[in-house]
């Protein structure tokens, strides 16, 4: 834990800087076209664009539901 200043999130689509914080299902696209939705993952919304960027818990998160869906895909 260092990170003392939060850095400043701008949106990648319309490099807003309103963000709202909540908690909601992500989609996460699958390299075969498919979508897996990762429930309760926390987000930070562009108050602009609605864009969904995922909080540093919430990449965690989506990580480990990705692991869990490789296997399942990779998996025997
Ligand atoms: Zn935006």
């Amino acid at each position: 834990m260092r990170s003392a200043k939060p850095k400043p999130l701008s949106c990648p689509q319309c490099q807003g800087t309103t963000f709202t914080r909540k908690t909601t299902t992500y989609p996460m696209p699958m390299p075969d076209g498919r979508q897996v939705n990762v429930g309760r993952v926390a987000v930070q919304e562009c108050a602009h664009c609605h864009h969904l960027i995922p909080t540093k818990a919430g990449s965690e998160k989506i990580s480990r539901a990705m692991a869990a869906v490789a296997q399942l895909f990779f998996g025997s």
